[in-house]
């Protein structure tokens, strides 16, 4: 279906690049650097940089990145990590292959981890915490780094959905002993293809990602023990590097746009708009823009009359998946949001008019 107003734009969202990419493609493919070459050491180095951590190490995607962060921090069998069930499936999925059980706990009004609930959830197996900063915003990290520094516990985030977002004046992935981020078309940076990295302060972690990534290859001739094949490509890596530029541009209209959606969907009683933004404290960049309707399903369909494409995360809380044997977790408020959510458009390319069209569209709906 062709929609008026597409949830992404990514032929759009090309052209306005279009020399640049294709001049740093031209230049990998000329120069025949695919794997773990300069353009890759580069990217790092820029992304730390623009994070304020000390080192990135590219991996293959944010599940990677989860995956040997946890690895790297010792978590295995009969270690719990707790984190939320309202989160893409791939950081469940992390703990889960590293041996480790997860313990999910409930979220709050803001879609972030509720803190009451991870106090409660702590107990003598509790090793690590998996914050989700969802939808740009960030878990209140005060609170969390109290919490852990008090249990001794390890911070791996999933910063995913949060890559420029900020609390307290400071970044996203900079709190945790790792940060990881996703570079997946749809993110806020995303690649041709799929990319993740690992930041963190600690060297010898770093160093310790860096072998898991390649194979455990310490040295042409060395192997330190079996590693992973989860590098970022260094095609990836260039045209990343191209974006990650533009980056802060991005984030100021994302911003803009999400207070023209407040200013017009907010008095709308049916509609509950993301949490304000809290000058000094949150700094969102609005990864996406979910709202809670009132008979959501019904609204849906009637945006997609109106040519507007939404996306529902998630429809069916993962505990609730049979397949993944994790029906014994209660948490109400996950379960809320499944039924209440959508997303709608919100990318840098999207002018102010469509915005406009949408929410007349959404008090269309409730007004009939
Ligand atoms: C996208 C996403 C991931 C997975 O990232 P990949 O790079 O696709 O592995 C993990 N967690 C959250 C919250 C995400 O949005």
């Amino acid at each position: 279906m062709n929609y008026k107003v597409p949830f992404v734009d990514f032929p759009r969202h090309y052209h306005g690049l279009e020399g640049e990419i294709d001049a740093a493609i031209k230049e990998i493919l000329c120069g025949g650097d695919f794997i773990m070459r300069q353009q890759l050491r580069d990217f790092e180095e820029h992304i730390a940089s623009f994070l304020g951590v000390d080192y990135a190490v590219g991996v293959h995607s944010c599940t990677d990145a989860m995956h040997l962060s946890l690895l790297a921090a010792g978590v295995g069998p009969g270690d719990e990590v707790i984190t939320v069930a309202h989160t893409f499936v791939a950081t469940v999925a992390a703990i889960v292959h590293c041996g480790a059980t997860p313990i999910l706990v409930d979220v709050s009004q803001d879609f972030n981890m509720d803190m009451a609930q991870v106090e409660k959830a702590i107990s003598p197996q509790t090793k690590a915490i998996i914050p989700v900063h969802l939808n740009g915003r960030l878990c209140d990290m005060e609170r969390l780094m109290k919490i852990t520094r008090k249990h001794n516990l390890l911070v791996i985030e999933d910063a995913a959905q949060a890559l420029g977002a900020a609390f307290d004046g400071k970044k996203a992935g900079s709190f945790g002993l790792t940060g990881c981020f996703s570079f997946y078309p749809a993110k806020i940076l995303g690649g041709i293809g799929d990319g993740g990295i690992v930041v963190t302060d600690d060297s010898e972690l770093a160093e310790k990602i860096r072998l898991l990534r390649d194979h455990g290859r310490e040295t042409k001739e060395d192997i330190a023990f079996f590693g992973f094949n989860s590098r970022l490509d260094n095609l990836q890596a260039a045209i990343l590097d191209v974006k990650l530029k533009h980056l802060p541009q991005w984030i100021e209209r994302r911003r803009e746009l999400a207070s023209l959606y407040e200013r017009g969907l907010s008095a709308i009683p049916q509609i509950t708009t993301p949490p304000p933004p809290q000058p000094g404290r949150y700094f969102d960049v609005y990864t996406n823009y979910v709202v809670r309707a009132e008979e959501r399903d019904k609204l849906v369909s009637h945006l997609g009359q109106c040519g507007i494409e939404i996306l529902i995360s998630w429809p069916k809380p993962m505990h609730h998946q049979p397949a993944l044997g994790l029906g014994h977790f209660h948490l109400p408020e996950t379960e809320r949001i499944s039924r209440e959510v959508l997303s709608l458009p919100l990318y840098p390319e999207l002018s102010d008019d469509k915005v406009e069209y949408v929410i007349a569209s959404i008090r269309n709906f409730y007004r009939d």
